[in-house]
């Protein structure tokens, strides 16, 4: 999987995804992230990127042009087009469905705005699509981007070392995840519960699935209110319900 982040702080990626998971995987050659910096393709005598805005107000828009010559740099070498995507508040609102359809294409151009942002026609021109992170306005597309990498990244196969952690996790099948624990058993006076030290492994994944169910319903009715339970789901909380009314 190849990323290419448009951007005026490229310096910001190599420390990010560098390290950890991404930056492993990246060693390993199963993704490529290269950040290029906007300012080199400007011509611009002082490499300025940014002017004010047509019809007046405040604040700076960013550039077609610098933003297009990337874009051509890239693009000159390759039989297709890669994926184009401008990291935006107006965007599409990012959830795991989301990151899940954008992860089948194998090349994606990600573009980090600034300021008041980037001039529309370039928007117009070039932009497959446009994915905010949340609602709410951030300085920059840069920490969108690196949202955006490290959720599709964590995607691919053998980015992560045990698949199954990616499928038990929260939104992967529109609940959230059980809680976990690990050492020490007892914790400033309380326990690890007892089934996960029974050794029996289809009791220890119905109580999962029912934690699972019971938090999706308390933390995110929203997500709750969509689940199309099973019979054994429904099972599984009936007798919850019970064993509560019985205490
Ligand atoms: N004037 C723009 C508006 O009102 O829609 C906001 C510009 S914002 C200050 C600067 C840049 O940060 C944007 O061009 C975008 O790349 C990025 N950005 C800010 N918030 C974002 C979000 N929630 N999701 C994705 N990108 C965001």
């Amino acid at each position: 999987m190849i990323f290419d982040v448009l951007t005026i702080f490229p310096e910001i990626f190599d420390t990010v995804l560098g390290s950890s998971i991404i930056g492993r995987a990246q060693d390993a050659g199963l993704l490529k992230v290269t950040a290029h910096n906007i300012r080199d393709f400007s011509m611009d005598k002082h490499k300025k990127t940014d002017d004010s805005p047509y019809g007046g107000g405040n604040g700076l828009v960013m550039l077609a042009q610098p933003i297009y010559d990337a874009y051509i740099s890239i693009v000159e070498k390759l039989e297709y087009k890669p994926y184009f995507i401008y990291m935006s508040p107006q965007g599409k609102r990012l959830d795991q469905q989301l990151v899940e359809q954008l992860a089948v294409h194998k090349h994606i151009i990600m573009l980090c705005g600034h300021y008041e942002g980037v001039d529309e026609r370039i928007l117009e021109e070039i932009v497959d699509e446009e994915v905010s992170i949340g609602d709410y306005v951030l300085t920059g597309g840069e920490l969108p981007a690196m949202v955006l990498i490290d959720a599709i990244s964590r995607t691919i196969p053998g980015v992560l070392s045990n698949e199954d952690s990616y499928s038990d996790e929260s939104h992967k099948d529109g609940v959230l995840e059980y809680p976990q624990y690990t050492r020490p058993y007892e914790f400033r006076g309380t326990k690890v519960p007892d089934i996960l030290l029974s050794g029996h492994h289809a009791n220890i994944k119905k109580w999962r699935r029912l934690q699972s169910l019971k938090r999706t319903r308390e933390r995110r009715p929203d997500l709750y209110g969509q689940l199309v339970l099973s019979n054994e789901d429904k099972k599984l909380l009936d007798k919850d319900r019970n064993d509560v009314l019985r205490e």
